[in-house]
């Protein structure tokens, strides 16, 4: 047992520190960083940058016509100084080119072999464990109908995680780091904590391997039907929606009667608001399911002036990109250590 254990240890620290391992995969690594404007799978993908910026057009153009703005032009309305040289955006772009570098060097690898794990076992529970036998081949309906219940479970996992990261003191202190963003704007989406991403990417393991056994054999052949460069076409078409819009100060909204069912841009920026009314809503990613059953949808209406960050001023602790990184497991510390001076 102790050997597995041993065994485990050395391939997740082979892992980790395999761009270490010598200069020419040190510098393979740092080569990769450009892929993530053509990597879909990345938000920061040249088709997502661009139709954001798109929408952000065409809600000026709204907004002239109606008198909603005193923007002078296109840039002063979608990047006013005043909130992209905030000092809580500034640091946000220190953290972001900090982070995307450790991604590539330290953090992509590990949660690809959190994925690559999670899938193998799966496959030997399921396949050799339970006997299932993943389907030959299956209609386009089918396919259409499994891609949406695999979203939506992905989604119900990516809700309960998003609440158990508010409710749970621990895991708040590092999801703190993710709302101490005092301004919102597209760069404010990469304030995350890495110790966040795992947990997301350990929760949403399991499906990520369920479809990938699902659709093995299926899309080898159907590939072109479902998939855009790797990328489911419902994950790619909501890319295309305002992904950027989701951390910013441009207000888009999908109209009362699809703001019930998808979360739009205006969804995530209230939960960033500091306002009670607004606390605790909107927890979940696409859907708005999963938020209306368990009673904490808050639907946009009216556009809404809001504050984001932290109450009781807390954003102001997070101040460098340090602090982003190392507070948390200093406020974690703290917490554990009141807690054993509690219990005696
Ligand atoms: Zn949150
Ligand atoms: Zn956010």
């Amino acid at each position: 047992m102790i050997e597995r254990i041993s065994w485990f240890f050395e391939r997740v620290w082979e892992t980790v520190f395999a761009s270490f391992h010598s200069w020419s995969s040190f510098q393979e690594a740092l080569e990769r960083i450009p892929l993530v404007f053509v990597n879909f799978t990345n938000g920061l993908a040249w088709p997502y940058l661009l139709s954001s910026l798109v929408l952000a057009w065409l809600l000026y153009f709204v907004a002239l016509r109606q008198g909603g703005t005193t923007a002078k032009s296109f840039r002063e309305f979608a990047f006013p100084a005043h909130l992209y040289r905030h000092p809580s955006t500034l640091l946000d772009f220190r953290f972001m080119a900090v982070d995307t570098v450790l991604n590539f060097l330290m953090w992509i690898p590990v949660f690809s072999g959190v994925g690559l794990l999670t899938a193998k076992i799966l496959s030997v529970v399921v396949i050799q464990r339970m006997g299932w036998e993943p389907p030959g081949s299956l209609t386009p309906a089918a396919i259409a109908v499994a891609t949406m219940g695999l979203l939506l479970l992905s989604d119900l996992i990516n809700y309960w995680a998003h609440v158990w990261l508010h409710k749970n003191p621990v895991l708040w202190s590092f999801h703190q780091v993710h709302h101490s963003a005092e301004v919102l704007t597209p760069a404010a989406a990469f304030r995350v904590h890495p110790v966040e991403n795992l947990i997301t990417v350990v929760l949403q393991a399991p499906v990520a391997g369920l479809s990938a056994l699902l659709f093995q054999n299926v899309l080898g052949r159907d590939r072109q039907f479902m998939m855009i460069f790797g990328v489911s076409i419902f994950g790619f078409i909501y890319g295309l929606l305002g992904t950027h819009l989701r951390h910013s100060h441009i207000w888009m909204s999908y109209g009362p009667w699809l703001n019930r069912f998808v979360m739009s841009p205006a969804h995530h920026q209230l939960h960033h608001s500091i306002d009670p009314r607004h606390w605790n809503k909107n927890f979940g990613v696409r859907f708005t399911l999963w938020d209306a059953l368990f009673g904490t949808l808050y639907v946009p209406r009216e556009p809404e002036t809001l504050q984001v960050g932290l109450p009781d001023a807390a954003s102001r602790d997070f101040t460098t990109v340090r602090k982003l990184y190392f507070l948390p497991f200093e406020k974690v510390g703290r917490e554990l250590l009141s807690l054993g001076q509690r219990r005696r």
